[in-house]
């Protein structure tokens, strides 16, 4: 642990984001920082092993938030199809606007079930890398997916920022890069999975 406080510790600039723009993000930067024994977390070398451990725990928490922004994006698709009247009748009643909200009720509701299971394993004392992969994975890809799909039931509408949708697909990016990327936690399951 390295206290913000100490010489040679700073952040660089806010950085202009995609999406996630309310959180404030930067660099830490590190020049020549010198600091106590008692800052070091574990024993010699143990701190790959730590960090790595924290993920298993962090990682359903990211799929979770993911989650959370499909489901806004499929809820604001469902209330717009029932509301949108195209040659004579709502797009809701048309079987391909049902078939993608259906889809993305598949989606939305197997990532939560996922990221419930990765987080029971976790607060039950089971270490589970893999399955923390697999529901931030899993989550992060179908964030991407719904909301790129409302943002398609939405038409042009959902290309304005008059409308969340556009914001909500700009978020969803994000759960595929950070916490590893998604090439990163298929890399874990696959190690995990061939030994
Ligand atoms: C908004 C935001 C907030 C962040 N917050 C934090 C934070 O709080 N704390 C923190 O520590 N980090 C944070 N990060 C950093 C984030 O975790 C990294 O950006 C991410 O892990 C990817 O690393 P990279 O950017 O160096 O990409 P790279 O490692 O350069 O990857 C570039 C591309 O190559 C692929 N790639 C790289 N190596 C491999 C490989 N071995 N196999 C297959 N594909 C590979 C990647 O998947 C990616 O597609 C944040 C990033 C962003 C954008």
């Amino acid at each position: 642990m390295v206290p913000t406080d100490t010489p040679g510790v700073s952040s660089g600039k806010k950085e202009n984001k995609m999406g996630q723009r309310t959180t404030d993000t930067r660099e830490v930067i590190f020049d020549n920082v010198h600091i106590s024994i008692r800052y070091r977390l574990g024993e010699g070398n143990d701190g790959f092993k730590i960090a790595m451990m924290t993920l298993d725990e962090s990682r359903p928490g990211i799929g979770s938030a993911a989650v959370g922004i499909a489901r806004a994006a499929m809820e604001v698709a469902a209330a717009y199809a029932k509301e949108r009247v195209q040659f004579g009748k709502p797009i809701a009643a048309q079987q391909a606007i049902q078939f993608m909200l259906a889809d993305m009720a598949i989606k939305v509701d197997a990532a939560r079930l996922l990221c419930w299971h990765a987080a029971w394993l976790h607060d039950n004392g089971y270490r589970s890398p893999k399955e923390s992969a697999i529901a931030k994975c899993f989550a992060g890809d179908i964030a991407m997916q719904v909301t790129t799909d409302a943002v398609q039931v939405l038409g042009g509408y959902g290309y304005m920022k008059e409308y969340p949708v556009e914001k909500y697909m700009r978020d969803a990016k994000l759960h595929q890069l950070y916490e590893g990327t998604n090439q990163i936690q298929r890399s874990v399951i696959a190690r995990h999975l061939l030994g």
